[in-house]
């Protein structure tokens, strides 16, 4: 059996007792000193840059401001996609044309999010995507409005990954897991759920 070895201290970990932050495994020492999960929407945050409610609780920076804080500007961070987006936004401008097209939101912090998101470009219909932890019970958490679009796209492509409804709109969580061995199909997911025109504006 090949064995894991925490990113931090170096010790094997069992098999079960793997945590795992940002794509890296840890033992469960090393992941409780450094990592927590968001409250809300249950992706891997640094402790240090958790947003903390007054009762103490960590969030995400998204879920943050939708619970908390109506008046902090979104994530500042400005990458390849986002600049496609400024390009276009602009071209449309001079030719007087409008545009809704946008780049979906993530957390910066997670390496296969941002991949995900330069592959998937421009969408008519931006959505937050966020990274799970792995669980044996869901490996995607889908806001309600876009739970049809999913179910839809997986049954037409023989996919049985595991569903749960999850909070808001226009929200999908994607499982480690899926994002490692099912890339190719999770940016097709995506590319789908956000082309649909029956979403509501992100
Ligand atoms: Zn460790
Ligand atoms: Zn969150």
């Amino acid at each position: 059996m090949c064995k894991t070895y925490c990113t931090s201290c170096g010790d094997a970990v069992a098999e079960d007792n793997v945590r795992w932050a940002f794509d890296s495994p840890y033992c469960s020492h090393c992941f409780d000193n450094a990592f927590t999960y968001c409250e809300e929407c249950d992706c891997v945050l640094i402790q240090s840059e958790a947003n903390y409610s007054n009762g103490g609780y960590p969030y995400c920076d998204e879920c943050y401001e939708n619970e908390f804080d109506d008046d902090s500007p979104n994530n500042p961070d400005v990458d390849e996609s986002d600049r496609k987006l400024i390009i276009e936004l602009s071209r449309n401008w001079l030719f007087g044309k409008s545009t809704n097209k946008g780049t979906l939101k993530i957390n910066a912090n997670d390496v296969v999010l941002t991949r995900i998101k330069e592959k998937v470009g421009l969408v008519d219909h931006p959505i937050y995507l966020f990274g799970l932890k792995d669980r044996e019970e869901y490996q995607l958490s889908v806001s309600s409005n876009l739970m049809d679009n999913v179910r839809e796209f997986l049954m037409l492509n023989g996919l049985d990954w595991k569903v749960v409804e999850g909070i808001g709109s226009n929200r999908l969580g994607i499982s480690l897991s899926i994002r490692e061995n099912n890339f190719k199909e999770a940016i097709q997911l995506i590319k789908s759920v956000t082309k649909s025109h029956t979403l509501q504006p992100a």
